[in-house]
């Protein structure tokens, strides 16, 4: 059981090129964020806590998000795991590492998609047109800015010091930026 990390601030394009990755590479895709939406639809406990913290733009706590990967992986006892969305804290990173591990695996990559802030706002605020999220408002998006700046960017060095880290422009054509990421997959 491996796993691939794909990473970057909201709106990198990590949902657009995990859709050509699966396909490509046969992983299993888990998205933290598509996990939420899916509970929030469905009104189950857990959606209606995460309506509300991601409505706020804040993440979830992250025994939370642990438990719910945890029990995702589980369905399935070989395969490559494809992570969109986590590890998005230090306690998810050290997390991940060890899940993988329980289950006799490891994280084989961790790829941050580069995009600088004001990129990436231009690309929610037009995304918000049509998404219908209630996180892709100009307010909100600039409190998620913040939660990432404070807790997600630091995950980025951890995976550097471990030796995984990777990187790639996310300003590129689709095509671009997803031959530059077969690349790096390639070449592991
Ligand atoms: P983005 O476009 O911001 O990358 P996602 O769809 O990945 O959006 O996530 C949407 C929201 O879901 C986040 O702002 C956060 O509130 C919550 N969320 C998703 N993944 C995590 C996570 N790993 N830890 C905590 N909260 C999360």
């Amino acid at each position: 059981m491996k796993g691939v990390a794909l990473f970057g601030v909201p709106g990198a394009g990590k949902g657009t090129q995990s859709q050509l990755l699966i396909k490509k590479y046969d992983y299993i895709y888990i998205a933290t964020g598509d996990m939420l939406r899916k509970e929030i639809k469905e009104q189950t406990p857990l959606g209606k806590v995460a309506d509300e913290v991601i409505s706020k733009g804040e993440l979830l706590g992250d025994d939370i998000i642990i438990k719910m990967i945890a029990k995702r992986l589980d369905n399935h006892t070989e395969g490559t795991f494809l992570f969109d969305g986590f590890p998005r804290t230090i306690a998810q990173a050290h997390a991940l590492e060890q899940l993988l591990i329980d289950r006799g695996g490891e994280l084989m990559l961790f790829i941050k998609l580069e995009l600088s802030l004001e990129e990436s706002m231009t690309r929610l605020l037009h995304r918000a047109k049509t998404s219908g999220r209630s996180d892709d408002n100009r307010k909100i998006i600039e409190l998620r800015f913040k939660e990432y700046q404070h807790k997600t960017a630091p995950v980025s060095d951890y995976f550097k010091e471990k030796g995984l880290y990777h990187s790639v422009k996310g300003l590129g054509t689709v095509d671009a930026v997803f031959g530059e990421l077969c690349t790096i997959i390639d070449n592991r």
